[in-house]
């Protein structure tokens, strides 16, 4: 299912360009359009849900299926090598911007901790 007036639903069914990386029937994972690292790249399920608050439990295989493909990606691009940050933002006060469930696959330099 997608929503219409959604960027990255509409980026799924390449109505918009984006640089993809990896595709399957479940998942895209594209480079993210404005770099927080010297890599940053964006995972998504084609499904449309807002965030993981509306995942529910019959879905919850599409998270497995998420995490496994940033960790081939990660060995694909040599991120496993040095380490690579995974950031999933839910809602407001984690700054979600965009309402379509997105994980940050973020490598390529040293990360700081706590996150701002
Ligand atoms: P978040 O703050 O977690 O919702 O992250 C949304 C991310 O989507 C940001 O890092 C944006 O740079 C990225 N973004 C927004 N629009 C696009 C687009 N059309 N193509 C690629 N990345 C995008
Ligand atoms: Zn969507």
């Amino acid at each position: 299912m997608t929503n219409q007036d959604c960027i990255f639903c509409k980026i799924a069914k390449k109505e918009i360009p984006a640089e993809i990386i990896f595709e399957d029937d479940l998942i895209l994972a594209f480079k993210d359009i404005n770099p927080q690292a010297p890599s940053h790249i964006l995972i998504i399920p084609k499904e449309h849900f807002p965030s993981l608050n509306e995942i529910p439990n019959e879905k919850k295989g599409i998270l497995s299926h998420i995490l496994m493909n940033i960790k081939k990606i990660a060995q694909q691009i040599g991120a496993n090598k040095n380490g690579y940050r995974v950031v999933l933002n839910i809602g407001k006060n984690a700054g979600q911007e965009v309402l379509h469930i997105h994980f940050h696959l973020l490598s390529g330099r040293q990360m700081t901790w706590p996150p701002g």
